[in-house]
């Protein structure tokens, strides 16, 4: 029941942390992508600021140029300023071009080019031009602007009202597009921020002065003039815009990358974290099934010698043969008890991590030929009979002796328990491709491919072995694969043909001893 509890609490516990997590990752997006648009809108606010700025200061100066040609008017004597404003219009309205002097009823009084050799005929032209759009009505005061495109001619006209007593009058005055184009605009944005980053545009988005900016994308801004050229439109984008793109862009990339990254950090950790508490459950539960298996392994070879023991004790058993028997018996469960115990000191001393080996150089065939003999001569049984190949060859390796025998030993113990009923276990010691090989293999009823993945893990017992109640304690394997590591090597298996099972131990072959000759490598027994 509480553990059922835990389970449930840790997985809404892992659910949580993936729910953070995700959480974590799409604030942290969000909000580094916020401070990432506030950083660039500001680079466009100052950048609208500083356009704004400069569209006031070209009309400042338009409209400044207006009003003193405006003041220099006296209506009653338009010779005077015929004489002094040609002389002046550089110093006091370089922007103009040209003024003509109108009645009330819009009759020309006046007609001035400021430069002679301007086309007389273009002052009346374009007061015929513009006379539609002008609103002669207006009191006096007023003061506003014609702009546009006029049979073909880009024209801005100042219309300003003014008054000499009772009598109104009006004062066109024509604006040097030329001079706003090629001198006052370039003059104002010859600055390092700007320089080079700005345009203008007419009313049909054709580009008049400066050059396209188009592939500077957001950090473009544009705006119209309000006033005089109203037509147009000034766009401006920061100096470093196409920096900062790169830049804007590379950071999302990168940005996205390390939330995706650590995103990834975190599941796989949750992940391993889930496969480990399983692989630990798992653990436990083979470690009570252990437990109980590794009881009863102690257990019935006791009471064997206890009883056989106990009868010897008696004096009651007379014949000589029986009592030898029973000796036998005592002698044979004593060992089996010893390898057991052995196996499980030398599993422990592996789950501390204290196992230690002290190799040394030996001939693999005839270390396991003595093995194969000593086992042989402990075992009871006559059959299966085991088999070992000669090895026609040297075959030098640095080994544990006793971490050996543990190795071959487990192994042809399992082959008598799992394979009781072959005729032969055939043990081969050879050489392939720079390694040393031995294999054990059985005609009994191999291995499932399920357990065959598993048969490695400590405490695991395979179904078979399970359900047929064979003697064992999960761990023969695992201690085979952690000496075969040990020795630089590795173990594995598989089925046999047509039945059976073969266990191959692969252990680095000892080059360093290579044509030695006194190495023994008919596999003779010791
Ligand atoms: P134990 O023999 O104590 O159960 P082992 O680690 O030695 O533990 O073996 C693990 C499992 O591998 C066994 O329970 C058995 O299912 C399977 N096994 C080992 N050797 C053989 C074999 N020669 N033939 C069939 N199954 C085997």
């Amino acid at each position: 029941m509480a553990s059922r509890r835990t389970g449930a609490l840790r997985s809404i516990l892992l659910a949580a942390i993936v729910v953070a997590a995700g959480f974590l990752a799409w604030w942290t997006w969000h909000t580094s992508a916020a401070l990432a648009t506030l950083g660039e809108r500001s680079v466009i606010d100052s950048t609208a600021l500083l356009a704004r700025e400069k569209i006031d200061r070209v009309e400042s100066v338009i409209i400044g140029a207006d009003n003193a040609v405006f003041h220099l008017i006296d209506p009653d004597d338009l010779d005077d300023l015929t004489l002094r404003w040609p002389g002046l219009a550089d110093r006091i309205s370089p922007t103009i071009r040209g003024l003509l002097v109108l009645d009330e009823g819009g009759q020309i009084l006046r007609a001035v080019r400021r430069h002679p050799t301007d086309d007389p005929q273009r002052l009346p032209w374009l007061y015929r031009a513009l006379r539609d759009e002008l609103h002669l009505d207006d009191p006096a005061g007023y003061h506003r602007h014609l702009h546009g495109t006029w049979g073909g001619q880009r024209v801005l006209v100042s219309h300003l009202v003014g008054h000499q007593g009772q009598r109104r009058y009006h004062l066109l005055l024509e604006t040097d597009l030329d001079y706003v184009l090629n001198e006052l605009l370039p003059r104002l944005f010859d600055d390092p921020l700007t320089r080079g980053r700005f345009n203008v545009t007419d009313e049909n988005n054709r580009i008049v002065l400066g050059q396209s900016l188009s592939g500077l994308g957001d950090f473009v801004v544009s705006a119209r003039f309000p006033t005089t050229l109203y037509k147009w439109r000034l766009a401006m984008a920061p100096g470093s815009a196409p920096e900062l793109g790169v830049r804007a862009r590379r950071r999302r990339v990168a940005e996205g990358g390390y939330v995706l990254l650590s995103l990834g950090v975190i599941l796989a950790g949750v992940a391993f974290l889930v496969y480990a508490v399983r692989r630990e459950e798992r653990a436990n539960v083979l470690k009570s099934d252990f437990i109980a298996t590794v009881s009863h392994e102690l257990k019935t070879p006791l009471s064997v010698i206890r009883m056989f023991g106990e009868m010897l004790a008696t004096e009651r058993v007379h014949s000589a043969e029986k009592r030898a028997h029973y000796l036998a018996v005592i002698v044979r469960e004593s060992e089996r008890l010893t390898a057991l115990i052995d196996n499980l000191l030398d599993f422990a001393r592996l789950e501390r991590g204290r196992a230690s080996y002290e190799f040394v150089s030996a001939d693999l065939g005839l270390s396991v030929a003595q093995l194969v003999s000593l086992f042989c001569e402990r075992q009871a049984r006559e059959k299966p009979a085991v088999v070992f190949e000669p090895v026609d060859e040297a075959v030098p390796v640095r080994l544990d002796t006793r971490a050996l025998q543990l190795l071959v030993f487990n192994l042809l113990d399992n082959a008598f328990k799992y394979a009781g009923e072959s005729e032969t276990v055939t043990v081969r010691v050879t050489r392939q491709r720079g390694d040393a090989v031995l294999e054990i293999e059985d005609r009994g009823p191999g291995i499932d491919p399920d357990d065959q993945r598993r048969i490695f893990e400590r405490f695991y017992r395979g179904r078979a072995a399970r359900q047929g109640q064979t003697r064992g304690s999960g761990i023969g394997l695992a201690l085979v694969k952690h000496i075969a590591r040990a020795h630089g090597g590795a173990v594995s298996v598989r089925n046999a043909a047509p039945q059976g099972s073969v266990f191959r131990v692969t252990l680095p072959l000892d080059l360093s001893r290579e044509g030695e000759q006194d190495l023994p490598s008919d596999g003779a027994l010791g």
